[in-house]
């Protein structure tokens, strides 16, 4: 029997906000995203092994790691 098991990383934009960058100096809107790790069968997600969140400015596209409270701070 043949089983497929794998992992699938799921993006999700929880806000948006308008803010200077601290790569690229630019005033442009930020965008407070999850990325959720996804344990799969058969390509099906089951289950969410690990969730972190980042700070992605759209102008340069780089990304900080944010905590879970300054997530709650940035996304209320
Ligand atoms: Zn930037």
């Amino acid at each position: 029997m043949l089983i497929l098991l794998g992992f699938r990383t799921a993006y999700r934009t929880l806000a948006s906000r308008s803010g200077t960058c601290q790569y690229c100096h630019q005033y442009a809107p930020q965008h407070v995203e999850e990325r959720a790790n996804k344990l799969t069968l058969f390509f099906i997600p089951l289950f969410t092994t690990s969730r972190r969140y980042g700070l992605t400015c759209s102008n340069c596209g780089n990304t900080t790691e944010l905590t879970r409270q300054q997530r709650d701070a940035l996304a209320a």
